[in-house]
């Protein structure tokens, strides 16, 4: 097993039409990665589709990759595209459960979300609204998964 120390949370930014299956074929056929974005999608059924084997490098956060396990929850963006925390209710309880899961296998990790990767540009501690160069997963990851 690579050494991993960080769970990053996403948001597909996308339908909640779309399956795990779709996302990943976008990433591998559409875009021609090597390897998909996440470890894990979050289905709004709460469905878990383990989609990269996490012993594997996936594509989430460009710089980090090697460190980190992304886990992807299907949704983020209302019927306009504006970012939203679109969430189902059984969406919460699986990324809860992937986490416990993830954490009971390798020890005490660290929860953010993509957004959080944002540049400190005001160096005081914390990535502030205004400097997130991107909205991903579309909530505050850090204060909801550090206590679980
Ligand atoms: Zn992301």
């Amino acid at each position: 097993m690579r050494k991993v120390d960080t769970i990053v949370i996403h948001c597909s930014a996308g339908s909640q039409k779309a399956t795990a299956a779709d996302i990943v074929n976008y990433h591998l056929k559409n875009l021609k990665w090597q390897r998909p974005g996440y470890h894990y999608i979050i289905e709004p059924d709460g469905n878990i589709v383990n989609t990269w084997p996490v012993e594997r490098i996936s594509n989430g956060v460009k710089g980090h990759n090697e460190h980190i396990i992304n886990v992807c929850y299907i949704g983020g963006i209302d019927a306009k595209g504006k970012a939203v925390d679109n969430r189902t209710a059984s969406q919460k309880a699986a990324i809860i459960a992937v986490i416990r899961e993830l954490r009971s296998r390798f020890g005490s990790l660290k929860v953010v979300g993509h957004r959080d990767f944002s540049p400190d540009v005001n160096r005081n501690g914390i990535v502030d609204p205004w400097e997130r160069i991107k909205e991903c997963p579309c909530f505050d990851a850090i204060p909801e998964y550090n206590k679980i």
